[in-house]
């Protein structure tokens, strides 16, 4: 592993203008503007520790207030035709698109990923405004006979109403956007909480939003240091329909809990444990490759990032010698330097966590091929790190990692590795390696994941239903089925209009 200088390869002018026109306020009914309380938090650099801005905190009456002006907007926002709401989505598209570097840019300083990786999520981000504009308009309903023959059902979707959505620090565009275009494109108003510590995208996105159209009132965003000191009151205000939430399965049960006073509808994406599986008939050079995309893309800090390498007994020595290899030539360092491969962990207690599974493992016999410790400097950053020999009952298996470290261990049979796969709460994503499409199939049939990557180590998609199954939520991003997430039916049932006659 080499490290780069912590000097940045994009000017410090440029990286202070494009700060200085990131929004710092609270979003209320169209306008930004400061905390109820005058209150403030700062939003540091991973690379340097560095404050990058100083943002507006809501209180729990800001939180209110964005409700109020979401509430006052819903009515007439669910009139707006269809196509309206589609093609200010589209025009969000173009904007994020032509916004690409400064998006990038931003994720970059504030969450620490390289730049090259910030740009894709840029895509895949931008992606769920196109992908929703073109649902908006596609909602379909449906109108028929009861099976007797005599009335008529007749099966609409409304908006659900004003929705809390809640995102995580990891992926600050994709995460924002695929709900609010969801939304959007249903006809809902919402109030939205970026994580505190990754809030500048959010903010820049909200003003890109307003740019492409979007009304007053229909996006509010409320960044706060108190992320319970906003939800608390909003989901027991009878006004709010529903809480959509990316983040930690631990403060996912607490919002389920909430919102069953006021039974809401609940959208949960939470946190995985995906197994990456190589059977013996794997391509292992394609299997090295998807490894590498599937564990260190945002460093591992994706709810979808490989947790465990199971790999036949027969092939685990061959696999780990090469990926080891290619973790080991990864460079780190500031996201912003164009060589860098691997940015620094969020903060410094993410690497603190990272390192106690790491040595954990170690202590109970692991063997660390390559990496397996925090580097020195300024910055959260940790080496890239393959662990071999690790025994099936150490936690660095059972927890999510969420940093560049990956744990081989090995299975013997199909069902062996079934059997692994399967024994965890969580049950997000997964991903199998074979030249046997049959066996691909029949695995995938007994897996308890809501995601499975055939021979692929990047399966996120705009067009496809994200979301998982046991404790990694409930739900579906994404999708034809992203946008049901924001609707509710409504069944009108006809008398024989015959009868009359
Ligand atoms: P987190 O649960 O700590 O925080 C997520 C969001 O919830 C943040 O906005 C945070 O401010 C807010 N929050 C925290 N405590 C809260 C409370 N008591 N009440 C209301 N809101 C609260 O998670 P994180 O550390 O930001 O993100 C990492 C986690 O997110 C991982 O577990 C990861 O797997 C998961 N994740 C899941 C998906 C998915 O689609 N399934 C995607 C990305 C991340």
């Amino acid at each position: 592993m080499t490290t780069t200088a912590l000097s940045p390869a994009v000017s410090p002018e440029r990286e202070a203008s494009l700060l200085a026109s990131v929004p710092t306020g609270l979003l209320i009914n169209g306008e930004w503007r400061d905390a109820s309380d005058g209150g403030t938090f700062d939003v540091h650099d991973p690379a340097t520790g560095e404050v990058l801005a100083t943002l507006a905190s809501a209180t729990s009456a800001d939180a209110a207030a964005a409700l109020d002006a979401a509430d006052a907007a819903q009515a007439g926002w669910a009139r707006t035709a269809p196509r309206v709401r589609s093609e200010i989505l589209r025009r969000a598209f173009d904007l994020v698109t032509e916004r690409a570097e400064d998006f990038a840019l931003l994720m970059t300083l504030e969450m620490g990923k390289p730049l090259a990786e910030a740009r894709g999520e840029v895509t895949y981000g931008a992606e769920f405004l196109r992908w929703f504009s073109e649902e908006t308009v596609r909602d379909y309903g449906r109108y028929l006979t009861t099976p007797e023959g005599k009335n008529k059902i007749l099966v609409q979707h409304k908006p659900v109403g004003p929705c809390l959505l809640i995102t995580p620090w990891n992926f600050p565009l994709a995460m924002a956007t695929r709900k609010v275009a969801p939304a959007v494109a249903a006809g809902c108003t919402m109030v939205l909480k970026p994580a505190k510590l990754t809030p500048l995208t959010a903010q820049y996105f909200a003003q890109t939003m307003l740019d492409a159209g979007l009304p007053a009132g229909v996006l509010n965003v409320v960044a706060s240091s108190s992320a319970s000191g906003i939800s608390g009151p909003l989901l027991s205000d009878p006004r709010l329909r529903k809480v959509s939430f990316t983040g930690s399965t631990p403060v996912g049960k607490r919002l389920i809990a909430d919102a069953a006073q006021n039974v809401l509808r609940t959208s949960m994406e939470l946190g995985g444990n995906a197994p990456f599986i190589v059977f013996d008939d794997a391509d292992l050079d394609a299997a090295v490759e998807g490894a590498m995309a599937a564990k260190m893309r945002n460093m591992g800090e994706a709810c979808t990032a490989a947790n465990r390498f199971l790999v036949h007994e027969s092939v685990a020595q061959e696999f780990t010698r090469k990926f080891a290899a290619a973790m080991a030539a990864l460079t780190t360092g500031r996201g912003t330097h164009p060589d860098t491969k691997v940015g620094p962990l969020i903060d410094g207690g993410a690497r603190d966590d990272v390192h106690a599974l790491v040595s954990a493992a170690v202590d109970a016999g692991a063997v660390a091929v390559t990496g397996g410790a925090p580097v020195d400097g300024p910055g959260y950053f940790y080496q890239p790190t393959v662990l071999a020999n690790v025994p099936n009952n150490a936690a660095i298996l059972g927890e999510e990692i969420f940093g560049p470290v990956a744990p081989v261990t090995t299975f013997s049979s199909e069902e062996d590795a079934i059997r692994l796969a399967n024994a965890s709460e969580y049950g997000l994503a997964s991903y199998l390696y074979s030249r046997d499409f049959n066996r691909l199939l029949r695995v995938a049939e007994q897996i308890e994941f809501g995601m499975v990557g055939f021979n692929a180590g990047v399966i996120s998609n705009a067009a496809a239903p994200f979301g998982g199954v046991k404790q990694s939520g409930l739900g579906r991003e994404g999708g034809s089925e992203g946008i049901a997430e924001y609707t509710t039916t409504q069944y009108i049932g006809i008398a024989d209009p015959y009868a009359s006659q």
